[in-house]
């Protein structure tokens, strides 16, 4: 099966994949290299938008665990995200690519609010699209949101950053003889349980036919790479 060009994708960058080597945080130099990452793949002719995690500041369900309120930690959360919106967007502004942050939850003073219509237009003005705030509702993780996003915003595919080169059979971490697989279908994912995004995000993709590109964001100029077909890469589609 060869892959196929994927012309407007949606970027799902979780907050671990700003934080660099640290544990927590943003780190501005990989938040620098990300940026440059998304600046070679705009050059190379795609639409691009974004979908930041928060996990690098804060995870609701770890805040629950502490004893907050679950819906309360889920807020927080996303306010995570919209810091690391606005480092993404400087980040991207720095080296001559334009943004807009949209956040699901209205914050008129530093980003637009999400309006759909209005994202597509800047996409269309070549403009990357930051979405902050997940969803808007707690109880959704942002790779949910990055679905909802990549439906609603007509994407090709939904590019999921991690800090590996795609999906194995077991973890590559612990077993060295895992095997990489290239494709997946969606319902094997969902049945075999595997981690790739949560369940609603894949069922979501799986719905409107949104196939989940997963490769290693870490590597240098591997988003440009996988986009052009080349790279390792394990894509999950019907
Ligand atoms: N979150 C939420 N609703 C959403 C998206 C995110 O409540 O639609 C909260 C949730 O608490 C989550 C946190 O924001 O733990 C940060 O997002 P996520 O854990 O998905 O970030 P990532 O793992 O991608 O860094």
């Amino acid at each position: 099966m060869t892959r196929p060009r994927f012309n407007r994708i949606l970027l799902k960058l979780s907050g671990e994949a700003l934080m660099g080597d640290g544990s927590f945080g943003i780190d501005p130099e990989t938040t620098s290299r990300m940026a440059e990452e998304i600046k070679h793949a705009k050059e190379a002719g795609h639409d691009l938008c974004i979908v930041v995690g928060g996990g690098n500041i804060f995870r609701g369900l770890a805040g629950a665990a502490k004893g907050f309120d679950r819906a309360s930690a889920d807020y927080m959360g996303m306010l995570a995200t919209v810091m690391n919106a606005l480092a993404m967007q400087n980040a991207l502004e720095k080296i001559g690519v334009d943004t807009r942050v949209q956040s699901a939850i209205p914050m008129a003073s530093i980003s637009e609010p999400y309006i759909r219509r209005r994202a597509v237009r800047h996409m269309e003005k070549g403009r990357v699209v930051i979405f902050a705030a997940g969803t808007g509702n707690p109880y959704f993780t942002t790779d949910t949101a990055a679905a909802l996003r990549a439906a609603e915003m007509g994407c090709d595919a939904l590019f999921k950053g991690t800090s590996v080169d795609g999906i194995y059979d077991a973890d590559p971490k612990k077993k060295p003889d895992a095997q990489r697989y290239e494709h997946l279908g969606f319902n094997r994912v969902l049945a075999d349980d595997l981690k790739v995004m949560d369940a609603s995000a894949v069922a979501l993709c799986r719905d409107n036919n949104i196939p989940i590109v997963v490769f290693n964001i870490r590597e240098q100029g591997n988003l440009a790479r996988v986009l052009r077909g080349e790279g390792t890469a394990t894509i999950v589609q019907n």
